[in-house]
Parts: structure tokens; C-alpha cells; sequence
């Protein structure tokens, strides 16, 4: 399959805000222990993505790489072992620009201590933070998904979850995680900052009865 070329020069700046963003994202505790990976769409056919297994406290830029839309490495090294997740999200959506995927304590609390398929935020002012969302007065419903180390499998139920109308900004992976995405890097980690802190207050909540 012949592919588009992208730009060395947009690779050059999707590796300089990948490296930026994860030290940010590591500095609120969120990608503890090497894990998470981030992406940034670079065309039609190639995103740019952190290599697997690196540090994202001290995340540079030659820790990010290229893959293709099937999650195939372009070039050298080995990507993120969830990177068929963040591909999935770039085929199906041609306006997702950016995917943020992060394992926080709050997210595998949730997950771990409540079997519901879902978690729902409500009446929180920081929903006004996600893409489309101009009111507080809103319910998000995040789909929670099992984590059976299936990479692939998870991928589709999660287009499934999409073609019922699901999973609009995120979903959670059980106690794993969350992925989010949004047409640009700053509105996906304003969007997951938002969600990471209601989770976190979710959680808080929950603890208080
Ligand atoms: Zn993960």
C-alpha cells in the first residue's frame, strides 16, 4: 500500500510537543513507571507517536517515532504496544488531530472498584472544557472497557462502541486507564485534564459517600 508522505519538518514538531506534553502530563502523576503513550497525527496515512517503554518524566524528542495507520513503524524502533488504539481513533475520525493516553490512580480506582461499564460525569462546571461541550447542565458517559491485553480485539469493541454512538471525547480501559482525543494537542490535554481532575473528584466523592 503506497502511503502519503509527510512533512519532516511537521514530524520535527509533533516530536517537539509530544516530548513537551508528556513531561507536563508525567508532572501531574499521570504516567507513572514508563507507561501511557501520546500521539499526533502527521497526514492521512502517519502519526507521530512515543516509542515503547520510555520515561515520560524525561520524554525527548527522539523518543517519539513514526507509525502508519495500521500501527506499522516507519523507519526504525518499536512503538507504544497500544498503538492500534490510537490508530483506530485517527482512521475512524478525520478530524482527530491528537490522542492522549494516560494511567492515572483515580481512572484504575474507578475502574478496579466499581464494575460498571460506564462512568458518568454530571453537573461539573469543567465539562465546559471538552470539544462541543457549552454547558455544565451536561452528562458525559465514558465507556469503561475490560482490559484483555488484546490490543486489536479492544481497538474494534471500541469502533462497536463508537457505531452505537458511544465514546464521544474518551473511554477507560479497566484498571488501566483512559484515552481521549481532539482535533488539536492543546484541546486533547485541556480535555484530559479536565477529565483526569472530575475523575479524580469522582473518586473523592464515591470515598465520602
Ligand atoms: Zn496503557
Amino acid at each position: 500500500m503506497s502511503h502519503r508522505p509527510y512533512s519532516t519538518s511537521a514530524y520535527r514538531e509533533a516530536a517537539r510537543a509530544l516530548a513537551a506534553i508528556g513531561r507536563r502530563i508525567y508532572g501531574q502523576g499521570w504516567s507513572p513507571a514508563t507507561s501511557s503513550n501520546y500521539s499526533l497525527r502527521l497526514n492521512e496515512d502517519h502519526a507521530a507517536i512515543t516509542r515503547s517503554g520510555r520515561d515520560k518524566g524525561l520524554l525527548e524528542e527522539t523518543d517519539i517515532m513514526v507509525v502508519d495507520m495500521e500501527g506499522a513503524a516507519v523507519g526504525d524502533g518499536k512503538p507504544s504496544a497500544e498503538t492500534l488504539l490510537h490508530t483506530q481513533l485517527y482512521r475512524r475520525l478525520p478530524d482527530c488531530g491528537a490522542v492522549l493516553h494516560t494511567h492515572s490512580h483515580a481512572s484504575t480506582v474507578l475502574t478496579m472498584h466499581w464494575p460498571a461499564d460506564h462512568i458518568t460525569l454530571e453537573g461539573y462546571e469543567l465539562l465546559k472544557a471538552l470539544d462541543g461541550v457549552q454547558t455544565h447542565d451536561t452528562r458525559l458517559t465514558i465507556p469503561v472497557f475490560e482490559n484483555s491485553q488484546d490490543i486489536a480485539a479492544l481497538a474494534a469493541e471500541v469502533d462497536r462502541a463508537m457505531d452505537a454512538g458511544d465514546a464521544g471525547h474518551a473511554y477507560l480501559i479497566r484498571g488501566h486507564g483512559l484515552y481521549t482525543w481532539a482535533a488539536d494537542i492543546g484541546a486533547c490535554y485541556r480535555q484530559l485534564e479536565a477529565l483526569e481532575t472530575l475523575l479524580a473528584v469522582e473518586l473523592d466523592r464515591r470515598r465520602l459517600g
